[in-house]
């Protein structure tokens, strides 16, 4: 189906992007995989190009394209190559903004050239072993010691754990209040911030997701983001955005999955005809090609009402919900669709599979999102 909320500047920068990653993350995916980690210089890279925080303000380096649809550009050629570890919508929709928005001018001065040049390399860490959808029930604490801040607790699960520089680190500030929570710009090399393991995982093996240990880190005043009370609230307003960059991924990742598996329809044969010619696959592909037209209709909305600051959490939750589901189910359906050849690591579907399973997960889970979508309906 012809989309129609692109202009020309953001084919040029599609074609830009896409020339980026076939000449430096395409060849290296293999290797990343096996390392559980991206190279660094990846993210230099990116950085000189512009790829890093283009919608921030020229001042600190950007391109001041305040524009989602960048963003979500990048989301879908990721998503298009499988690539899940180099995250650059972590990075760039979801952390870099949060100094953005409620950095002082001071901290912006200080961090945003470096994020955007890919010197910084970004994470958030929420969740914790005991805390993941329920983030009220957090552990980790910052204690106001005059001069700085004093922060005990881990984290786990955390995306670009190892290679991140800058970590924005949620801890409760008030013990009678559990919403009281602020955000600290914890830097490498702090003492007492150490990093765990790199995670085994199901799928995303070149990312480094990582457990984060704070044992009585001294954060100075000048890292704290915002108000020491408002991380909560800073949180869930900066989710809405995190959920949406979801949804793009997600539904390019169908659309990935679902030409995967025209490709291999198309060749294998069975009983003498090709796969494709069978009723239940050329039916499986149909409905397929029909939800993610439909699902691409509804996020290309939800862009543009974004970029007019209209999107509402119940909105990007449903647009979370229902891409993520369809991603899982194109890629269960193209793996079987694949027979025995889907469940070998070498079949890009395969690779699919494993990697889209987290979208229900992270971000919040798919019952957290119905959450809040039968909250706004005020049942
Ligand atoms: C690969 C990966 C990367 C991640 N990256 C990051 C990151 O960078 N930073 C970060 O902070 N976190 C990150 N996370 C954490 C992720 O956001 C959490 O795992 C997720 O929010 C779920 O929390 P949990 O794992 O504690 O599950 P739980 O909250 O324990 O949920 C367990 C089950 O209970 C259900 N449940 C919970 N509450 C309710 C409810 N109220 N109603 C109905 N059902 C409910 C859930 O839906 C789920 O099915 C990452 C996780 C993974 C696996």
């Amino acid at each position: 189906m012809q989309r129609i909320h692109f202009e020309t500047e953001h084919n040029l920068f599609r074609d830009a992007f896409r020339a980026f990653l076939g000449k430096e993350v395409l060849p290296h995916q293999d290797a990343w995989e096996e390392a559980g980690v991206v190279d660094r210089g990846v993210w230099l890279k990116a950085g000189e190009q512009g790829f890093l925080l283009p919608w921030a303000d020229e001042a600190y380096g950007g391109a001041g394209l305040k524009d989602f649809r960048y963003e979500q550009i990048m989301c879908e050629e990721l998503a298009r190559i499988n690539e899940p570890g180099f995250m650059i919508p972590l990075h760039s929709a979801l952390c870099g903004p949060y100094i953005a928005e409620y950095g002082n001018a001071e901290q912006k001065a200080r961090f945003l050239p470096g994020i955007i040049r890919g010197e910084t390399i970004l994470a958030v860490a929420m969740t914790e072993p005991s805390a993941g959808s329920d983030l009220a029930g957090m552990r980790s604490t910052a204690v106001d010691k005059g001069d700085h801040w004093l922060l005990n607790g881990s984290k786990v699960f955390i995306s670009n754990g190892l290679l991140a520089d800058l970590v924005i680190v949620a801890a409760k500030t008030d013990p009678s209040n559990p919403h009281a929570m602020g955000l600290f710009l914890v830097e490498r090399g702090m003492p007492g911030f150490e990093r765990g393991r790199n995670l085994k995982k199901l799928g995303m093996k070149s990312q480094d997701t990582a457990e984060l240990f704070f044992n009585d880190v001294r954060v100075p005043k000048e890292n704290l983001l915002g108000d020491a009370k408002g991380g909560f609230y800073y949180l869930m307003n900066m989710l809405a955005q995190e959920r949406l960059t979801n949804a793009c991924g997600a539904v390019a990742g169908a659309e990935a999955a679902l030409q995967a598996t025209l490709d291999y329809v198309r060749e294998r044969k069975a009983f003498g005809r090709p796969v494709a010619h069978f009723q239940n696959t050329r039916f499986k592909l149909a409905e397929m090609r029909t939800q993610i037209d439909v699902a691409q209709v509804f996020t290309d909305r939800c862009v543009m009402d974004h970029n007019q600051k209209k999107l509402s959490p119940e909105v990007a939750a449903e647009a979370k919900l229902f891409t993520t589901e369809l991603l899982g189910k194109v890629v269960d359906e193209g793996v079987q669709l694949h027979g025995g050849w889907g469940y070998m690591w070498e079949y890009p579907i395969c690779r699919m599979y494993a990697n889209a399973r987290i979208q229900r997960i992270f971000a919040g889970t798919s019952e957290i999102m119905k959450e809040i979508i039968s909250r706004g309906m005020k049942l």
